[in-house]
């Protein structure tokens, strides 16, 4: 094939979303170019992708620095550090498409420079986009930067807007699997231990999202996601139950007529499509069986029983500043949990503590956005600790 080969960086490779891009990569290695990968603290993992991927740029953190420099033994390879290089990375010219599977809001400024940069970008990450998604997409905007989401939700309303006006959009089901809760009823939840959260029935995901999909707080966090990528308002969005998670999302048009992107839990789909976006390739997974399936549920999300999915979705209506603060809020408060220094129905407890004392700033710059988290991350510490 004479086709020009994709450049890729992947920002996160040795994370979950990292992991699947490369096998999607290892796939095709004639149509992908791995250019450069980047990770924080999982340095074998790292140093056997790079022996396999060859890249230009391999970026990690600077106390795991020094044992990495010995073991990337390659006349090739540039070793960088993370996150102080990853805007540098997110730029090269030798990059084509930017894979963001890295969490947290660190992502922020990497994301904000591939934009600038006009590059391609699939971003899982979901914190950048809550918390600056306005400011994002403007600049998307701005540098004709193409977004093509990974996240499973986003990238099926992605798919459900392709060929379609968007002004005859009526509205988005965003589907939730439910998490390891919704068959558990809320009067154990005291007893809950972070084992049996981290059981997620249908997606095999990092800790913290995991226990962001117990909470629902994470379908929370997806209602924001969906509002910045896809400009929509609170109320165009349906948060809606299904516990099989083969609806990976819907677009509702002004006729009635619903378009849905259905397929198998593996994020491997979303990922190569966002990789090939707008040409679809053979993925070589297995197809849905809709004969073993046999039935398809939903239901109403229990704003009482998830109240973090209820102050997600106060939030969604008020925007500003509160993305950024429940997201950093968030973080500290999960990390706690999963430490075992919290109980799980105090997470609800501390975040809406937090939000409330908040001072919303309504249409924060970058600056705003990062104060707001800085403030948010003290403010929940002192609530905890
Ligand atoms: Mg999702």
């Amino acid at each position: 094939m004479s086709r020009k080969k994709k450049r890729v960086a992947i920002l996160g490779s040795t994370g979950t979303i990292g992991q699947n891009t490369l096998r999607v990569v290892r796939r095709f290695p004639e149509r992908f170019q791995v250019v450069a990968l980047t990770a924080f603290n999982n340095l074998k993992l790292l140093a056997r992708q790079a022996a396999e991927f060859d890249p230009d740029y391999v970026a990690v953190s600077k106390d795991r620095y020094q044992s990495l420099t010995g073991k990337i033994e390659n006349k090739k390879t540039k070793l960088l550090l993370a996150p102080d290089d990853l805007e540098h990375i997110a730029s090269l010219k030798s990059v084509d498409i930017v894979v963001i599977g890295m969490g947290g809001s660190v992502a922020l400024k990497p994301f904000l420079s591939a934009v600038r940069a006009g590059k391609t970008i699939a971003p899982a990450n979901k914190e950048a986009l809550v918390v600056a998604g306005h400011l994002i997409m403007k600049e998307a905007q701005k540098y004709q930067s193409l977004i093509v989401p990974v996240d499973s939700e986003q990238s099926a309303i992605f798919q459900a807007l392709q060929g379609n006006d968007r002004q005859e959009l009526k509205k988005v089901y965003l589907t939730a699997s439910g998490g390891a809760l919704l068959n558990v009823p809320s009067k154990i939840f005291d007893r809950l231990t972070v084992q049996d959260i981290l059981n997620h029935p249908r997606w095999k995901m990092g800790k913290k999202i995991t226990v962001d999909s117990a909470t629902l707080l994470n379908k929370g966090f997806e209602v924001i996601e969906a509002m910045r990528l896809f400009q929509l308002q609170t109320d165009e969005i349906q948060v809606l139950i299904h516990p099989e998670a083969i609806i990976h999302s819907m677009v509702e048009y002004l006729d009635g007529s619903i378009i849905a992107q259905l397929g198998i839990t593996d994020m491997r789909l979303p990922i190569q499509y966002a990789l090939t976006y707008p040409e679809r390739w053979e993925t070589g997974l297995k197809a849905c069986d809709f004969f073993k399936l046999g039935q398809l549920n939903f239901q109403k999300p229990d704003l009482k029983k998830f109240p973090c999915l209820a102050l997600a979705l106060d939030v969604s209506k008020n925007m500003g500043t509160y993305p950024s603060v429940m997201n950093a809020a968030d973080e500290i408060i999960v990390d706690a949990f999963l430490k075992g220094i919290i109980p799980f129905k105090k997470i609800y407890t501390i975040l809406s503590r937090v939000l409330r004392k908040h001072q919303c700033i309504a249409c924060p710059d970058l600056e705003e956005v990062i104060a707001a988290d800085r403030w948010a991350r003290e403010e929940t510490k002192s609530f905890i600790y």
